[in-house]
């Protein structure tokens, strides 16, 4: 996927889950994470190196983990776990 292609996707889904700012979004390389957000400066920083190996489902699912930490904090509570399962099951 190109850098815009994936650009639009975290825009789309980050207004599907009611998330008004905008969030910013950088692709490079890192040594271990998949994906980081930094909840201060609303930018979702992606693995440049994973890129050439998973599908764009693993990637939305990899974004949407992140927004939902924008939405709910740094910690995975029940809330976040739950609309997680409820957004990736609509897009089955
Ligand atoms: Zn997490």
């Amino acid at each position: 996927m190109y850098v815009k292609e994936i650009r639009r996707m975290v825009d789309n889904l980050r207004r599907e889950l009611g998330i008004e700012e905008k969030v910013s979004v950088r692709i490079k390389p890192m040594k271990r994470k998949k994906a980081t957000i930094s909840l201060i400066r609303k930018e979702i920083r992606i693995n440049k190196n994973i890129l050439p190996d998973i599908s764009e489902r693993e990637l939305m699912e990899i974004v949407v983990h992140e927004l939902l930490h924008l939405k709910y904090g740094i910690f995975h509570t029940r809330e976040f776990l739950e609309e997680m399962e409820v957004i990736l099951n609509k897009k089955k």
